[in-house]
């Protein structure tokens, strides 16, 4: 039977006002083993982790597998990409099926005055037009949720991984950011990665998530307008112009390789931040060849390397900045991947404001960080 529109086991948005933000209501991710009680990631033996190599059975069926001959031989598998048990984003098939009354709202909402709700092409679909008017605007999202289990083994930090496991973490990252986004044809994916209970990892075993949407998140869309207009001002890329002047200052880098670079952003929100991105023009992450991968799966294991030399044991997030699909090729967006140490708390004034006090100067990180001796 088709789920239906108050169905608590599939997700929805719903549009705020005030803040032109969708929020992803998702009432079946509460069936996940840690939530709504502070409690600190399952610290689960090998044997009872359903990630560790001769678990593969108590998650759902691997969408792709990886094997590193050279390095490892002997394992079946070093990266397995599995669908989240527990998806915060509804597949395109349970979508289609869900909402028979969707088309009907669809036209009154692109009909409307309301200038946003043109602007943005935003399909509004709803069971009930009761529970979706022009002030309380409710989609359905359609999209993907998978999880990138990085090594058979019982390790936590990417760090810990040999660099040829490391390497085909990255090559996943690739090749499902190309699924969704041009394969599904979907408007936007990120890659992410949650390493400690700060950074709201759930379970231990190292692995990333990939969530791919039909919505552009707003302030992702704020960010390519942020390029383009800087490119329509300027003739040439935010970032490609961003890498140079660092690379000229030299202040805030961490690290530079032939193809890439680390560097601390100057108005970085959040202490000991890193960026890392290609030092040509590249819009998007899915572009780059094994051999750059090869490099930067390098560079992100140096880096985190670097960060736990100075905060041991630091919980830690890296999120992967791919153009989305109207983006894609573009000569004013360009990838790149944020790093972060969860040394500071977003606490009233953030949360507030939004405007983040970072107790930290990116200069002094920068040096911090490069004097470590690996
Ligand atoms: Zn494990
Ligand atoms: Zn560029």
């Amino acid at each position: 039977m088709a789920p239906s529109r108050d169905d608590p086991t599939t997700s929805e948005m719903r549009h705020d006002w005030l803040t032109d933000r969708w929020v992803i209501v998702a009432p079946q991710r509460a069936a996940r083993p840690v939530e709504f009680v502070h409690q600190p990631p399952r610290i689960i033996s090998k044997h009872a982790c359903p990630f560790c190599q001769g678990h593969e059975h108590e998650t759902p069926a691997a969408v792709a597998c990886y094997v590193d001959q050279g390095h490892a031989p002997g394992k079946s598998w070093h990266v397995r990409v599995v669908p989240n048990k527990f998806p915060a984003v509804s597949s395109p098939e349970a979508v289609l099926a869900v909402d028979s009354n969707a088309l009907a709202f669809k036209q009154l909402a692109l009909n409307s005055e309301n200038s946003a709700w043109k602007e943005s092409g935003y399909e509004v679909c709803s069971a009930s037009a009761a529970m979706c008017s022009e002030l309380y605007q409710r989609r359905f999202l359609s999209g993907g949720h998978e999880v990138i289990i990085e090594g058979p083994e019982h390790l936590q930090s990417l760090s810990q991984l040999d660099l040829g496991t490391a390497s085909l973490v990255f090559k996943s990252y690739r090749d499902r950011l190309a699924y969704w986004l041009t394969e599904q044809a979907l408007a936007y994916a990120v890659v992410f990665k949650n390493v400690g209970e700060e950074a709201g990892a759930s379970l231990v075993h190292s692995h990333s998530q990939l969530i791919a949407t039909d919505l552009v998140p707003t302030d992702i869309l704020r960010a390519a307008q942020r390029m383009d207009q800087f490119f329509e001002q300027k003739g040439e890329c935010l970032f490609c112009r961003t890498v140079r002047e660092e690379i000229e200052q030299g202040l805030r880098i961490v690290e530079q390789t032939p193809d890439f670079v680390a560097y601390c952003p100057f108005a970085s929100r959040l202490p000991a931040l890193v960026t890392i991105t290609s030092g040509q023009h590249c819009a998007r992450f899915e572009a780059l060849p094994d051999r750059q991968l090869e490099q930067l799966a390098e560079l992100v294991h140096r880096t985190i390397r670097r960060l736990e030399q100075i905060f041991s044991d630091v919980a830690y997030n890296y999120v992967v900045h791919t153009a989305p699909a109207s983006h894609q090729g573009s000569a004013a967006f360009h990838w790149r991947m944020d790093l972060f140490p969860r040394i500071s708390t977003k606490a009233g004034f953030e949360w507030g404001s939004e405007c983040f006090i970072n107790p930290l100067t990116p200069e002094n990180s920068a040096e911090q960080l490069r004097s470590v001796r690996l």
